[in-house]
């Protein structure tokens, strides 16, 4: 099925590792442009510069901090320029912080919300004139179960997703008029730099094969496993197709049946 993404450009940020990255390489191969950025340019580019692409697609890969509105201005007009516009975006970049609820600091609270309210509001927000003029915009954030099933030692990270779910509800309603759908995708437990940054830091001594199928039976997972970023990025992609052109406010829960709500 042709997706109807060929030709079109589409900004995703945080693309050198995991999901991100997953995408970026499920666009190119659709024939889609991508403008991609994460903090660290040189990784960046060693991972996206080589992923093949069809139908003359192509790859921007800049460095920019989300939190930075400044950088993030330049680094949207910059693919905009190159590319002759944007049709959507997707707000990726971003991480947890594991902490006990009372050992979180202040300013660890604000870096959270930082984290994920503003490199979303100032990606959307640069991004706007041009999604304004394209016929299929769409913005996707990327967020987490856990902004609806909350879990100990991730309060800074868990209230900061579950006002992202809440903004992101209000930014559908808002940019609605203006054609530009939004919506959000909620992550379980994904196979990416997080899962293996957390194995390397609990020293678990077993094989992290082991150390992540145990880590999905302690959570009850539904499906046994955790998932992988080409699994996440599949669902995203089609959100962004003009396929799902009567989809917008949405959230859809991809963690392999580990949510516990209905
Ligand atoms: P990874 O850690 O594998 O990759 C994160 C990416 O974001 C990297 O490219 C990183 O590059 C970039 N990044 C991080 N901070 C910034 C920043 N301030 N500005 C620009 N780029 C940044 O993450 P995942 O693929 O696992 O996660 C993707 C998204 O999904 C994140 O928002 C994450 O919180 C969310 N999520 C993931 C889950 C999982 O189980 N993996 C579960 C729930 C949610 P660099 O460091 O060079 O900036």
């Amino acid at each position: 099925m042709d997706l109807g993404l060929t030709g079109r450009t589409f900004v995703v940020t945080g693309a050198s590792n995991g999901v991100g990255l997953a995408i970026a390489a499920m666009l190119l191969a659709d024939g889609a442009n991508v403008g991609v950025c994460a903090r660290d340019a040189g990784r960046l580019r060693a991972a996206v510069g080589g992923l093949p692409a069809t139908a003359g697609a192509r790859a921007l890969c800049l460095g920019c901090d989300v939190l930075d509105g400044g950088a993030v201005a330049r680094f949207v007009g910059d693919v905009a320029a190159e590319f002759g516009g944007i049709d959507g975006v997707v707000n990726n970049a971003g991480q947890s912080l594991m902490r006990p609820l009372f050992e979180t600091t202040e300013l660890e609270w604000t870096e959270q919300v930082q984290l994920k309210l503003f490199s979303v509001l100032n990606t959307v927000r640069a991004a706007l004139p041009w999604l304004r003029r394209s016929p299929v915009a769409s913005v996707v954030n990327v967020n987490a179960i856990l902004a609806r099933q909350p879990e100990a030692r991730l309060a800074a990270t868990g209230a900061a997703r579950a006002a992202l779910l809440n903004l992101s509800a209000t930014m559908a309603t808002e940019l609605a008029p203006d054609g530009v759908r939004v919506n959000s995708v909620c992550l379980g437990l994904i196979d990416t730099g997080q899962w293996h940054r957390r194995y390397e830091a609990a020293g678990a001594g077993q094989p992290y094969e082991q150390w992540t199928a145990e880590l999905a039976r302690d959570r009850g997972i539904a499906l046994g496993r955790i998932g992988s970023a080409e699994e996440v990025a599949f669902p995203i992609v089609g959100l962004l197709s003009p396929r799902s052109s009567y989809v917008t406010g949405a959230s859809l829960d991809i963690g392999g049946g580990v949510s516990r709500y209905v």
